[in-house]
């Protein structure tokens, strides 16, 4: 976080000043930019590949230096053929022995030039690979960390797209920049020594002459940047498009719903609105890149003619001639190259900057240490616990107090969007209370190390997650001590009423679920819902246990039969359920009717029905539909 600040898109999106036509000087003020990440990059190097990083160098060093060398000894071979030529005009004899050692060494010099180039992209190739995965691996281990709310927030939620989009090959390209860019200052400072001996003025026109490419560089990128930053959000809208139209998931009301054509055009209409920002930043770039271009060729040229002026009234040889404007056209090569390589640089930094806004994402402390409460047998308490969501301004939950205790059982009814998700939530803890507390064996939630806490609750959410793994491993995922343990899937398949379907597919338990893989099948709602269960089934350890509409999708019979089951299984322990089938509902010990966030009525089944409020009216309601 420290070190992106100042790149922070929300700072920058205030004032979004459109990129304007001219580079200018302010560009150079945030050159020290360009170095920020590099450092970074470096140790993600090194950490990733020492010998890789150490190789890197050296070949760097050496192809730095090779190109001057080659030059030189260039100009050795014409001064030595000059030479030989009036040898032979004088005495008819020549001494062809120092020209052909010269060629030799330069045949020598260009392969080891190349031997040195393969050397470098080897290097790279290998740790491009590693670097990636290195770096998904950072992206995810931090995912790990995040609390629910990071996921639901859509500004986070740009940030580790972009992150994940981007980052990965980032780092590599950053490396091999300024690797490049030493390779380049080494050959320029080689061929400065060589060029001063002409004249060192000479040195100062090759550098001036690069400059303002440079410039107009290094402001496009930012452009370029910028431009980036500000269409996340649309392109993480054509993303979710890709995924609606190319999704197993979502083809079935695609195609009902005659969706696919408007999706689209959608789909289009972003891609339009983005391209015709990239074709103008693009046609800017190259123009200006164009016309500074040509101070750095008018450079050339007048340096050339200077240098043949020189070798003409007999300053220098021919064979320094030679030298000297090889030496300023591929002088003028590396400047070039450098400042692209920093232009590049700053670039990568940019990029860079939205993984370590990424990585540097504040986590809240990770709650208490204790793994026990002082009295046990005081189970589940809330006191007065309220709740608002980040950003909503109406509360989800307000002054909500009960206590449930082991061997009891509690219903939640209510309308939807009354709360009674998010009062699992707090009790899973995957939120905390804005006020209000809840404790559990008489010590607050906040005071439990949350693998404790974890282990001793078990939650099956109405939106359980449907993995593309095995039948079995869908199950294990309840508890992941047993996430591979057969003989235990089976007990918890069969307490859920889900093993005779599961017995019945191609493999078993070993079953490849969903369409992502090969021989995949696919499971009805009902069955599914089974599957869910047995995670809470599998889930022995857990002494709460709360299910969130568990038996929707299920036949009568079916949730008859799991409801026995799960009576036998929930002795001793707590049971939370939320369900709007009243058949299930009356068996609870204690019912909360919800409103609103608020509890509108308590008791039992009996009690609700004499008090013959909205507990007995929705009750007849629904008694009546069956009549
Ligand atoms: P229920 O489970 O009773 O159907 P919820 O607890 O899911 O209701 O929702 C209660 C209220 O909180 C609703 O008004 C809903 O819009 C809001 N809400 C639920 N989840 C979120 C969330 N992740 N972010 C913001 N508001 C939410």
């Amino acid at each position: 976080m420290v070190a992106g600040r100042r790149l922070n898109p929300s700072q920058e999106s205030t004032t979004p000043s459109p990129p304007s036509g001219a580079p200018g000087l302010a560009t150079l003020r945030s050159l020290p930019e360009v170095f920020r990440y590099t450092r970074h990059a470096l140790e993600l190097v090194w950490a990733t590949s020492r010998p890789l990083t150490i190789a890197l160098a050296l070949l760097t060093l050496v192809a730095g230096t090779l190109p001057a060398a080659i030059a030189w000894v260039g100009a050795l071979i014409v001064d030595a053929v000059v030479a030989a030529i009036g040898a032979h005009a004088k005495s008819g004899v020549a001494d062809l022995g120092p020209v052909l050692r010269y060629v030799a060494l330069e045949g020598v010099l260009v392969a080891a030039l190349a031997a040195t180039q393969r050397g470098l992209s080897t290097c790279q190739s290998l740790l491009r690979a590693q670097l990636g995965q290195r770096v998904n691996e950072m992206i995810l281990e931090k995912a790990l960390t995040l609390e629910l709310r990071h996921f639901e927030d859509s500004e986070f939620y740009d940030k580790l797209t972009r992150a994940r989009r981007e980052a990965s090959t980032r780092p590599l390209s950053l490396v091999m920049r300024s690797f490049g860019l030493v390779q380049n200052a080494i050959a320029l400072v080689s061929y400065g020594i060589l060029l001063a001996q002409f004249s060192p003025w000479a040195v100062l026109v090759l550098l001036a002459a690069g400059l303002p490419s440079f410039v107009a560089e290094a402001k496009f990128s930012g452009d370029a940047f910028r431009l980036f930053r500000w269409r996340s959000p649309e392109t993480r809208m054509q993303m979710y498009l890709e995924t609606v139209l190319a999704r197993e998931d979502h083809a079935k009301e695609v195609k009902l719903f005659g969706l696919g054509p408007l999706l689209l055009g959608r789909y289009r209409a972003i891609f339009r609105k983005v391209f015709a920002e990239d074709r103008a930043l693009t046609i800017r770039r190259d123009t200006w890149g164009f016309f500074l271009g040509l101070v750095s060729t008018t450079a050339f040229y007048a340096a050339y003619a200077w240098i043949a002026v020189s070798a003409v009234r007999g300053g220098i040889t021919l064979g320094q001639m030679t030298m000297y404007v090889l030496l300023f056209r591929q002088g003028q090569a590396a400047v070039s190259a450098s400042l692209a390589a920093i232009s590049g640089m700053y670039e990568d930094n940019l990029y860079l900057s939205t993984l370590y806004d990424y990585l540097d994402t504040p986590v809240d402390a990770a709650g208490g240490s204790a793994t026990s409460g002082p009295s046990p047998g005081d189970g589940v308490r809330f006191e007065h616990v309220g709740f608002t969501y980040p950003g909503a301004t109406e509360p989800a939950v307000a002054d909500v107090s009960f206590q449930l205790k082991p061997g009891e059982s509690l219903a939640l009814v209510g309308e939807n969007g009354s709360g009674k998700t998010t009062l699992i939530k707090l009790l899973a803890r995957l939120y905390v209370p804005t006020s209000g507390r809840i404790t559990l064996d008489g010590l607050d939630l906040a005071e439990w190390a949350p693998v404790a806490l974890r282990r001793r609750v078990g939650v099956i959410f109405q939106d359980f997650a449907r993995y593309q793994f095995m039948v079995g491993e869908n199950i294990g995922v309840g508890d992941v001590r047993h996430f591979e343990d057969e003989a235990r899937w089976r007990v918890a398949a069969e307490l859920a009423t889900a093993a005779p379907f599961v017995e019945e597919l191609p493999s078993g338990y070993r079953t490849q679920l969903g369409k992502w893989f090969r021989e995949g099948r696919e499971l009805s709602g009902g069955q599914w819902q089974k599957i869910a269960l047995a995670r809470a089934f599998i889930r022995d350890g857990a002494d709460i246990l709360v299910l969130d509409e568990p038996t929707a999708a299920m036949d009568a019979r079916a949730e008859a039969q799991v409801f026995e089951q799960f009576r036998e299984l929930a002795r001793g322990r707590m049971v939370i359920l939320i369900s709007h089938r009243f058949s299930t509902v009356r068996m609870a010990d204690q019912i909360l009717v919800i409103q609103g966030g608020r509890i509108l009525e308590r008791g039992d089944h009996e009690a609700l029905m004499r008090r013959d409020g909205l507990y007995a009216h929705l009750f007849s309601l629904q008694a009546q539909g069956y009549r």
